[in-house]
């Protein structure tokens, strides 16, 4: 017989999953996050992603962008390890020997984002694409077909609709937690579809229903937070559908606990995360 289709975690089974530091963590042990999101344009794609890191718990994050973005980011967060991508060589000057990756969220769709999406896409390392990465696979699912490392997409149903070419998005938000699944079965990976209510669905496991969304995530930039604090599970260790799982529900908590209900912008989500975890126990 199959096993449960959906399945909907809870506090305690998300508080066994974080990942926690221990007296023998130094920053490496705890992972370094790479991630490539942002751009000259989306300055702020990248300040989000990196802050929902940083907040939800890393060792080190290695920022790489354009100048413009590089020094946002550092105006925001100086604990970031950054650096300027050569012009000359922009995939050449990528951080190495990182424990995961996060890209592609605000990053923009240009051969350059498409160069360096193919190189992070090599990495044996485990990768989450969001947004431009998504619409990038899109265009050429070669890019992810042929990498057998852990990968976690995070689209909302617009974007999911540009990997399953004759599908519109009113039939995703119809049908999320099967057209999650074929997406998953179809790229072999994970795949978390944002929306009204979170799926999370991976080849040979039961689907995955987040229960703390909330409306109030619907503004810009959320979707940025929560792809940084994924990253950060999954430079922690955790695999991709537990970092998937682990994070969205956190996202939703702390999109709640932020201003007791009431309205909240993205950047709210930051000091948020640290009292979802304290509410956890
Ligand atoms: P993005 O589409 O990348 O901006 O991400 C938006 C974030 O807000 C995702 O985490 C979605 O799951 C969440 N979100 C958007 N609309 C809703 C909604 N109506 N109810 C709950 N969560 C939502
Ligand atoms: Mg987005």
């Amino acid at each position: 017989l199959p096993g449960p289709r959906l399945e909907c975690p809870q506090h305690a089974d998300i508080a066994a999953l974080l990942p926690r530091p221990t007296a023998e963590s130094d920053k490496y042990r705890r992972g370094v996050l790479a991630m490539a999101v942002g751009s000259d344009r989306y300055r702020g794609a990248a300040v989000l992603a990196v802050g929902g890191a940083l907040r939800m718990g890393v060792g080190m994050v290695r920022y790489a962008g354009s100048q413009g973005a590089v020094a946002e980011v550092l105006h925001h967060w100086p604990e970031v390890v950054a650096s300027v991508l050569d012009p000359m060589d922009p995939v050449g000057s990528l951080p190495r020997r990182v424990a995961a990756w996060v890209v592609g969220s605000g990053r923009g769709l240009h051969p350059v984002a498409a160069a360096e999406l193919e190189t992070v896409l090599d990495s044996p390392r485990p990768v989450l694409a969001d947004a431009d990465a998504i619409t990038l696979i899109g265009k050429d699912p070669r890019l992810l077909r042929d990498r057998s490392a852990p990968t976690l997409i995070t689209p909302h149903a617009g974007e999911l609709a540009r990997l399953l070419p004759g599908t519109e998005r009113e039939d995703i938000e119809a049908h999320r937690l099967d057209h999650a699944a074929r997406a998953a079965d179809e790229y072999g990976c994970t795949v978390l579809l944002k929306g009204s209510t979170t799926v999370i669905a991976e080849p040979g496991h039961p689907a995955v229903a987040n229960p703390t969304g909330s409306p109030l995530l619907a503004t810009a930039g959320s979707g940025d937070v929560l792809a940084g604090m994924i990253g950060a599970l999954l430079a922690g260790g955790l695999t991709p559908r537990e970092a998937a799982v682990c994070g969205a529900y956190l996202h939703g908590l702390a999109a709640r606990v932020a201003h007791d209900g009431a309205a909240i912008s993205a950047s709210d989500l930051f000091d948020a995360v640290p009292r979802a975890v304290a509410a956890l126990s």
